[in-house]
């Protein structure tokens, strides 16, 4: 038995249907000339939805997490300093990364729920500019939060590269990568581009691709070293690395040109509408939503859970009786909040009016 779930957690969504058809594609050779030819044309699909021109622009092998080493254990040395802002979740795990690669962290906090004050990270910076590098996730899925990434840009007159966690917000809200001097951004193809989990697409400025190329100290880990991923996709000749999964690729690939079709102001659209609907029936319904108004992302909603409503048991009872899933808790909100997700081919009526059908039973 392997169930059909409706997927409204914080990821993985359900793919869009042009992305599960080409998983059955016959496999190609991680280094057959067609093959290649994929992951490039793969790449120039990345390039528009994170709005850059970066030349190392690659579909990383692993999932966001994978991403998020890669350029964590490719810009940083051991000894040197990475600021990073701290409102959530998964700024929580970038200093955990940042540590483990040898780095000393210094953490921005802002409260779960809020947003990061862009300027108390200039301002750390300002104190310490030896840092190597600021991290900021722009989606925080912990908390539905969107952090503002624009004023950031300040950090391009610096020595700071900036480095941006996209993993919830890349096809589902705007990001400029270019705009906004962001100089290392990775993100995952489980959320809201619509693909399956497995790939994290990732791109570097030329002056983050420079950093990599001036290290003291070789990549701590060989997988994650992007410039010999960079080497292998982008060589000429291309030198192998690892055994590139073109079934992956090819999905991703597929995902990204239905999107791209759609148009990705058009995508945006809808998962501005349908979020904007959700957050308005949730109140209805008892629950009290997490994220501070006007920084609110639109496909992923943390809220409370009604009085009196067991988290488990209604988590259980959506699950066996509708076949949705929905995200438990994190932080302050566990045991007592969901996570819920409208991401990529997600971010449509229907998914939201199952799921706004189907709370009544269930909140019982
Ligand atoms: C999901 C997520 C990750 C981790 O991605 P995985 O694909 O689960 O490894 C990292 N950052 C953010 C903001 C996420 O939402």
């Amino acid at each position: 038995m392997h169930s059909d779930r409706l997927l409204l957690g914080p990821g993985p969504s359900n793919p869009y249907p042009e992305a599960i058809e080409a998983l059955s594609r016959p496999v190609l050779g991680h280094l057959d000339p067609e093959f290649l030819a994929l992951v490039a044309e793969t790449a120039h699909r990345l390039r528009t939805v994170f709005g850059t021109r970066n030349r190392l622009t690659l579909p990383v092998s692993g999932t966001g997490s994978a991403g998020m080493e890669a350029c964590l254990a490719s810009l940083l040395e051991p000894g040197e300093l990475a600021i990073v802002g701290v409102n959530g979740y998964f700024g929580e795990r970038l200093c955990e990364v940042a540590r483990r690669v040898g780095a000393h962290v210094q953490p921005v906090p802002a409260p779960w729920g809020q947003t990061l004050d862009p300027q108390a990270l200039l301002d750390a910076q300002r104190q310490t500019p030896q840092a190597r590098l600021v991290a900021v996730v722009h989606a925080e899925t912990s908390t539905g939060v969107r952090n503002e990434i624009a004023p950031l840009r300040a950090l391009q007159d610096t020595d700071t590269l900036l480095l941006l966690d996209t993993v919830t917000s890349l096809g589902g809200i705007p990001v400029e990568v270019d705009t906004w001097g962001v100089d290392a951004c990775y993100s995952a193809t489980q959320k809201c581009l619509g693909a399956p989990s497995g790939i994290a697409p990732v791109t570097l400025s030329d002056r983050a691709v420079a950093r990599i190329r001036d290290r003291h100290a070789p990549v701590c880990s060989f997988y994650q070293d992007l410039s010999l991923l960079d080497a292998y996709y982008q060589g000429d000749p291309p030198r192998y690395h690892h055994t590139a999964s073109s079934t992956l690729i090819s999905s991703v690939h597929a995902g990204l040109g239905r999107l791209l079709q759609e148009g990705l102001p058009a995508v945006w659209e809808r998962h501005a509408r349908v979020g904007e609907q959700l957050q308005a029936a949730l109140p209805e319904h008892g629950f009290v939503l997490f994220a501070e108004p006007g920084h609110r992302l639109p496909q992923l909603t943390a809220a409370r859970l009604p009085e009196g409503v067991g988290d488990t048991a209604a988590r259980k009872a959506l699950r066996e009786d509708f076949g949705i899933e929905v995200g438990s808790g994190l932080g302050p909100l566990a045991g007592t909040g969901w996570r819920i997700g409208l991401m990529g081919h997600n971010a449509h009526p229907r998914p939201l009016t199952t799921f706004l059908a189907a709370l009544p039973a269930i909140l019982t």
